[in-house]
């Protein structure tokens, strides 16, 4: 078995400790709803204190509140719309966190777009902008103002979400898939680029079809019920953020068995 297929079923198979992620910092982008509302909970429920990023206030606080009936640690809100966001706003933000934390453990890059499925031929500049500005710019934006917290952390680590579209392409994925792409060379750069100079690992994952709103929107015709949930897949999320993963650095991964 090749190194990178057993990092992949230590992802796949993992059994986080009931406290496995205790005192850990860890950022979550697009934590309002969906897989990063469901890996919050899941990085909560073992211990870690969540800063819960996303563009709509009231989906952050129910999940705040979620948090908090469910015995974890009292989590951090960051309403930020990633599309209209600049790097000042980010320096901010980060001023904020180092007032309150003195490090970051982990940032999962979660939140994105999916824009317009039609073929490359026609699609809007609008919409091919703003998929790139949230997908793409911000989340080189949101790292460069967070690298300084990360670099305090002895065990950080920094997750990319990918997708299907992103590491093989497929027609009329506009884009989407071409923001995927340049999601998997971004984690790639910063792999390379952090390994050895700090202790920052650099991932990516791909979540795989899962039930949720932008699946829904992308698969109109499809039934849900067929499709895991979102808290069904959150055990290599665990093990990509937390400790078990220490060493692994600048793996493609996939949350579910294909
Ligand atoms: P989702 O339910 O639509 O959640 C996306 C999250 O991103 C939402 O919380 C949304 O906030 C947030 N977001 C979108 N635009 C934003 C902006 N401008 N500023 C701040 N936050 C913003 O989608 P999901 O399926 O959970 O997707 C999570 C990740 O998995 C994405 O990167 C997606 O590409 C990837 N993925 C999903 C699947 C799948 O089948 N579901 C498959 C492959 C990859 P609001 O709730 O406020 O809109």
């Amino acid at each position: 078995m090749s190194e990178a297929q057993a990092i992949q079923d230590a992802a796949l198979q993992y059994q986080c400790p009931p406290q496995g992620l205790l005192d850990r910092i860890i950022l979550v982008t697009g934590a309002g709803d969906g897989i990063g509302r469901a890996v919050s909970l899941a990085l909560a429920d073992h211990g870690a204190t969540v800063i819960l990023l996303g563009r709509t206030q009231n989906k952050l606080e129910a999940v705040y509140d979620e948090i908090k009936k469910r015995g974890g640690p009292e989590p951090a809100l960051a309403p930020v719309n990633l599309e209209v966001a600049t790097p000042a706003d980010y320096a901010e933000l980060a001023g904020l966190f180092e007032g309150e934390f003195d490090r970051l453990d982990g940032l999962l890059h979660n939140a994105s777009m999916l824009g317009e499925i039609t073929p490359l031929d026609h699609y809007p500049t609008g919409t091919w902008n703003s998929v790139m500005q949230v997908n793409v710019n911000a989340q080189l934006q949101l790292t460069q103002a967070l690298l300084p917290l990360l670099r305090q952390s002895e065990d950080a680590s920094l997750l990319f979400t990918s997708s299907g579209v992103g590491r093989q392409a497929r027609a009329f994925w506009g884009a989407y898939a071409v923001s995927k792409f340049a999601n998997e060379g971004m984690m790639q750069i910063f792999a390379q680029e952090l390994d050895k100079t700090s202790s920052i690992r650099v991932n990516s994952i791909n979540p795989g079809a899962t039930r949720t709103r932008m699946r829904a929107a992308a698969y109109p015709g499809e039934d849900p019920q067929s499709l895991p949930a979102p808290a069904d897949l959150v055990a290599p999320y665990l093990y990509l953020l937390g400790p078990a993963s220490q060493g692994v650095n600048g793996q493609a991964l996939d949350a579910q068995r294909k």
